[in-house]
């Protein structure tokens, strides 16, 4: 303030002295005057310059100059500057913390007080079968028709989640698989809303699964216990002879096999499902898997068909492969016993094992039995799906064979081909990786 009067002195002082030099004594008060309405106008005229700078959202606004309007620029200047900065840097978190919610695997959608939708995540969006941005400010229930939905969202009761299809026929968006989204609806800030969705299908078919498994289990035991039961029942309440008697045991043993069979059978796939995959290090001998492939069949065909079978062993190449040896076993030997079990007495089933011009090693059973039809083979790993229940049950088979060995293959990054034709018979193969599969160190003597 003091360097604006002593200018505003010095203007007038100076054109003053500059009229009495020029004019005399007496134009020395105009002189004056005339200082003092030049300073004001150049006042006048950079306070205009300043406030036209201001309106116009302060671009262009002057550097530092003198005087108290250089220095309210400078300091409105730097007053902007740091808001903007501020700014920014609030910006800049927003945009982190929306990248955050975007990557979530769960779905967000932010509703205004009249259910419009304020923001949204990918997820949701697909989800829902809606557009993150043309969709903003669209009411939710009007896209997203679900009664149960529409009536939760209206309820403001949001204590626990709804359940909803998302490929439902209210759905903007029509689905070649069913999608079940569990969506809960958190108020925040006043009637503002937030909506959390999860894809709940992968859960609720494991749910049906696990419901499944139980239930069959439960009736593959159940029915071997019926039976043992009424046997109890008869050797308790019926005089019978020493034959008779030991008929009934042998039945009664028969069956206790058949749920032991079953239970290790169990106890296999829960192991197989619960370890780790098999190391890359141990190699075992094709030919010696073979062979034991080769004893076991021909004990089971001999007991199966008082004619046996027509068995035949063949390998191309003397090869190791990497694995679990028992598991491998496990595998090879399931397809051999189907194979036997499955076709009549007299029948041909020859195993081979070769190793392809590509590095892969292929083990086949293929057999001259009954044939599968082609819309039981994509189910045949299944657990518990039989299509012969009867021959299966006879034959000693728990229905978790095949879903075995493909757990085993899985394993050892194997692939299981099944081909067949009605009448004329099947070929089961496992297709075992290059990596797996090298050539036997050793030659057999
Ligand atoms: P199971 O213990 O009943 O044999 P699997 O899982 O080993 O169960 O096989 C599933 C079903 O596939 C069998 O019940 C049978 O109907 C069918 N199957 C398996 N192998 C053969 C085969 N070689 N020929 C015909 N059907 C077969």
């Amino acid at each position: 303030m003091p360097f604006r009067i002593a200018t505003f002195l010095i203007a007038s002082l100076a054109v003053a002295a500059g009229a009495v030099g020029l004019f005399g004594w007496k134009f020395g008060w105009l002189g004056a005057w005339l200082g003092a309405v030049l300073w004001l106008g150049l006042d006048a005229w950079r306070a205009e310059r300043l406030l036209r700078v201001l309106r116009n959202d302060a671009a262009g606004l002057p550097t530092r100059g003198p005087g108290v309007w250089g220095e309210l620029s400078e300091r409105i200047r730097k007053l902007l500057r740091d808001r903007e900065q501020q700014t920014r840097q609030a910006e800049d978190r927003l945009q982190e913390f929306l990248a955050a919610i975007q990557a979530s695997p769960n779905g967000v959608i932010l509703l205004d007080e009249q259910g419009r939708i304020e923001w949204c995540n990918q997820t949701a969006a697909s989800q829902f079968g809606i557009d993150a941005e043309r969709d903003l400010l669209q009411h939710l229930a009007n896209l997203v028709r679900d009664p149960a939905f529409v009536a939760y969202l209206a309820s403001w009761n949001y204590s626990r989640d709804v359940v909803i299809d998302a490929s439902g026929p209210g759905h903007a968006h029509q689905r070649s698989h069913p999608v079940r989204l569990s969506v809960q609806v958190h108020p925040y800030a006043g009637n503002r809303r937030m909506l959390l969705t999860r894809d709940i299908t992968a859960l609720e078919q494991a749910e049906a699964m696990r419901r499944d498994f139980v239930a069959n289990v439960s009736h593959e035991i159940r029915t071997p216990l019926t039976v043992l039961a009424g046997f109890v029942e008869t050797l308790q309440n019926l005089p019978l002879d020493a034959n008779e008697r030991t008929r009934y045991l042998a039945l009664m043993g028969q069956q206790s096999h058949r749920m032991e069979t079953l239970v290790n059978d169990l106890l296999t796939l829960s192991r197989l499902e619960g370890s780790a995959a098999p190391s890359g290090n141990q190699w075992i001998r094709t030919r010696a898997l073979l062979a034991q492939c080769e004893d076991e069949g021909r004990g089971l065909s001999g007991r199966l068909a008082p004619l046996g079978h027509r068995l035949s062993f063949t390998i191309d190449a003397e090869s190791e492969m990497s694995g679990a040896p028992t598991e491998l076993q496990s595998a090879m030997s399931n397809l051999l016993s189907n194979a036997i079990r499955y076709t009549p007495g007299g029948g041909e089933v020859a195993v081979s094992w070769k190793v392809l011009p590509d590095g892969r090693g292929e083990y086949a059973v293929r057999d001259t039995g009954p044939g599968i039809a082609a819309e039981h083979i994509p189910r045949l790993t299944e657990r518990f799906y039989r299509i012969d229940r009867s021959r299966s049950r006879e034959t000693g088979g728990t229905g978790l064979g095949l879903a075995i060995v493909k757990h085993i293959a899985q394993r050892h990054g194997a692939e299981l081909r099944i081909e067949s034709t009605v009448g004329k018979g099947s070929r089961f193969a496992l297709l075992f990786p290059a990596a797996r599969v090298r050539e036997a160190r050793v030659l057999a003597k």
